[in-house]
């Protein structure tokens, strides 16, 4: 299934946020024809006032029941932490047969605040784009971010299968792999490999701002030296990383306790002076980065 400029995928696609994912991935709808028209709504007119002057979408309202009344697809691209208050404010306004899906970095969370809300007649299909930059709003979006990249659905036991057949046209067309897999594996799989490391930036970055004035000039100063990539990792949006750990907090807390553990080992190591231990560790992780290369993800 594909769309095209004379048979679009779909007829309204609606945007409940349209930050720099929701912005990316309007942009993208209308560069492949996937879509008849999208609109948008968020909290702020400003917001849509950027989102119309950039030609991200055709119409915007702070009205959500405006917005989301004609939508064939609602895509709901908020903070997590807003899904459940998202769905349930859209869920009288939402026609029969629509589809409404996520881009949440966070899934189990996400549906169970969602799911309640549903109304009778429409499809829930979860989903995360693994695809962002540490930029946010409208003005960050761009039509390219989504492609060679992945993007999960978690749909559950009872989401219609066309619907999330649909979904997943979707993504491809605008560039992007679809797996599917159940929400619990897909939080621990983010657990480690976008949660902690954003902690971990988040930290480093923190520890560095806590040291000395003198210091502070020249951790910027040379920071080329590894700790620009912590600085771009930690610039992140504050407010959705607030919520993605606030709402994945077991797998989270499983993944640090066990990262715990191996730094302490790999701090025993340099006190005791074991090169050994050290340059096994190294080696063993090198060659990770050389997988990452090879699939394309880097
Ligand atoms: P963003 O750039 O900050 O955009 C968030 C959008 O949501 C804005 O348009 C904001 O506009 C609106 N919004 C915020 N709270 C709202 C609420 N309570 N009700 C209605 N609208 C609201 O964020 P983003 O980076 O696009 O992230 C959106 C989602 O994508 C998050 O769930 C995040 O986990 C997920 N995600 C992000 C990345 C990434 O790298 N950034 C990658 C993959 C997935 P107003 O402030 O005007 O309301």
């Amino acid at each position: 299934m594909t769309g095209s400029a004379e048979t679009p995928l779909f007829g309204t696609v609606a945007f409940v946020g349209i930050g720099l994912i929701g912005a990316s991935l309007s942009l993208a709808i209308r560069r492949h024809g996937l879509a008849a028209r999208t609109v948008a709504t968020a909290r702020r007119q400003e917001t849509l006032d950027t989102a119309l002057r950039l030609g991200i979408v055709d119409a915007a309202s702070t009205d959500m029941a405006e917005t989301v009344a004609d939508a064939d697809l609602v895509m709901v691209c908020v903070p997590v932490g807003a899904s459940g208050a998202v769905m349930r404010a859209m869920a009288p306004h939402l026609k029969p047969g629509a589809i409404v899906s996520d881009v949440g970095s966070v899934k189990c969370a996400v549906i169970a605040d969602m799911l309640p809300h549903l109304p009778e007649g429409v499809a829930l299909v979860p989903g995360h784009p693994l695809a962002g930059t540490e930029f946010s709003g409208p003005e960050a979006g761009f039509a390219e971010l989504f492609e060679q990249r992945w993007c999960v659905l978690t749909p559950l036991p009872h989401t219609p299968k066309d619907a999330v057949e649909r979904v997943a046209a979707m993504w491809r067309a605008v560039g992007s792999n679809v797996d599917t897999m159940d929400p619990e594996h897909h939080d621990r799989v983010l657990a480690i490999t976008s949660h902690l490391p954003h902690l971990i930036a988040y930290t480093i970055v923190g520890t560095a701002t806590d040291l000395g004035a003198d210091l502070k000039q020249e951790v910027i100063k040379y920071s080329a030296s590894g700790f620009r990539d912590f600085t771009r990792i930690a610039a992140s949006d504050p407010v959705m990383w607030r919520d993605v750990f606030l709402n994945n907090k077991e797998a989270v807390l499983e993944v640090l306790q066990r990262f715990t553990e191996d730094l302490t080992a790999l701090q025993r190591a340099i006190r005791r002076g074991e090169g050994d231990t050290l340059e096994r560790h190294f080696t063993r992780t090198r060659a990770i980065r050389r997988g990452i290369i090879d699939a394309k993800q880097a």
